[in-house]
């Protein structure tokens, strides 16, 4: 088990260091696309590669890894005919992210990733609440028998999503965590505003020990997002997990364009922003994490950045950034909520 909790190194850190894309990174290693990296897991040999992927983070200064599960429940692995397999996929992703943790002398937390469902729920679509808590329970019922020491729900969208999986996780004797990705101008697809989320996380049942935001569009946008959220709930221990800069296609193929240098900034403007817990998401390479690091140690947080310094050192952002995470001042409307989820990814 665990040297430490998550609990205990928030009380003792001003701030602890995520990790880094899963996905974009497992591209570079050999991922086809239309794979599901959830099958790594069982594998001999591609095991390894997700062994490398989170002692490669713990080495550029990962004090949380997350385990490669985020498609790993049973809606998401039904695309790849493993629905049954639910249970030993998380359990033995688990198991690898323990043991490069417990191999290393400091404490690094394992956070078992759980992403949402893909399906959107009744009455708009056909997942009810309850199988959807049926899923999540699964699923963290695998991550727990492999070691965990706090789930880590991410990219979620719509607060009933967000409910039914703290609810499946709860129960279990673990700490929760919730982020949610704000990815359509400035709201989630299911149009929940950064203060929204927080008033809901803040009070919803099962009393998860963070919220936040991952992944959603560049890491200046997200920073505007954790504003947002620590404006309406500045008591909340908030994750930020930005993307690396802005993706783009590339003859078919989405890179993204930040530097380790744009993630320093970034990662001190989270901290001043007031996230406890700053990591990367989408296209964060080690190499990113460890000029993070580097940037937040010795760093004295200063004071809380306005939306125009954040444009300034980072790039644009959304009207309702710019409104404070409300939405209220500009009128901006919801995006249209029509059609299946296109897929998220971590
Ligand atoms: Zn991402």
């Amino acid at each position: 088990m665990s040297k430490t909790t998550l609990q205990a190194l928030l009380d003792e850190r001003e701030w602890l260091l995520a990790d880094g894309a899963t996905g974009t990174n497992f591209f570079d290693m050999g991922l086809m696309s239309g794979d599901a990296p959830e099958m790594w897991n069982l594998d001999r040999e591609d095991s390894k590669k997700v062994r490398t992927l989170h002692r490669k983070f713990i080495e550029s200064g990962s004090d949380i890894i997350l385990t490669n599960t985020f498609g790993g429940g049973r809606h998401r692995l039904k695309l790849h005919d493993a629905q049954d397999q639910v249970f030993e996929i998380n359990k033995a992703a688990a198991q690898l992210a323990r043991a490069e943790a417990d191999s290393v002398e400091h404490p690094v937390i394992v956070a078992g990733s759980i992403g949402p469902t893909g399906e959107i729920f009744q009455p708009i679509g056909e997942l009810s609440y309850e199988e959807g808590v049926a899923s999540f329970k699964e699923q963290a019922e695998g991550l727990k028998a492999g070691g965990v020491d706090v789930f880590w729900i991410e990219t979620i969208s719509a607060e009933d999503e967000m409910k039914a999986a703290i609810e499946g996780c709860s129960g279990l004797g673990l700490p929760i965590v919730g982020t949610m990705s704000f990815d359509t101008n400035g709201r989630t697809m299911m149009g929940i505003t950064p203060e929204a989320f927080a008033d809901f996380m803040a009070n919803v049942a099962g009393n998860p020990i963070a919220m936040g935001a991952n992944c959603g569009t560049g890491a200046s946008e997200l920073i505007g997002t954790v504003l947002g959220i620590t404006k309406a709930q500045p008591d909340a221990i908030v994750v930020a997990k930005g993307n690396c800069g802005i993706p783009e296609f590339k003859e078919g193929e989405i890179h993204y364009s930040g530097t380790p240098e744009l993630m320093a900034d970034y990662a001190r403007l989270a901290l001043d922003a007031g996230a406890r817990i700053i990591g990367g998401c989408c296209g964060t390479s080690y190499d990113h994490l460890a000029a993070m690091r580097q940037a937040l140690e010795g760093y004295k947080k200063q004071e809380r950045p306005s939306i125009e310094t954040v444009v300034e050192k980072l790039g644009e952002v959304s009207e309702i950034a710019k409104s404070g995470g409300c939405g209220h001042n500009h009128g901006a409307k919801p995006a249209a909520r029509k059609g299946r989820r296109r897929r998220p990814s971590a």
